[in-house]
């Protein structure tokens, strides 16, 4: 995204089925490369994360 993602913004490089369109490519961000999922912040399914991260955006 042009100007970086804000927090809570999807990602304009998901598809449908919540993959990285571009990954794997030079294109992707850096910090996307280099991010490692933690099971304490992303769960085992994407509403587990969703609802992990907005507690933690809210506290
Ligand atoms: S890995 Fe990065 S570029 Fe790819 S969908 Fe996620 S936030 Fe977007």
């Amino acid at each position: 995204m042009p100007n970086g993602k804000p927090a809570g913004v999807r990602c304009i490089q998901l598809d449908e089925n919540n993959l990285c369109k571009i990954f794997g490519q030079p294109d992707r961000p850096k910090v996307c490369a280099e991010f490692t999922a933690e099971a304490e912040f992303c769960g085992t399914t994407n509403q587990q994360a969703i609802q992990i991260l907005t507690e933690l955006e809210q506290a």
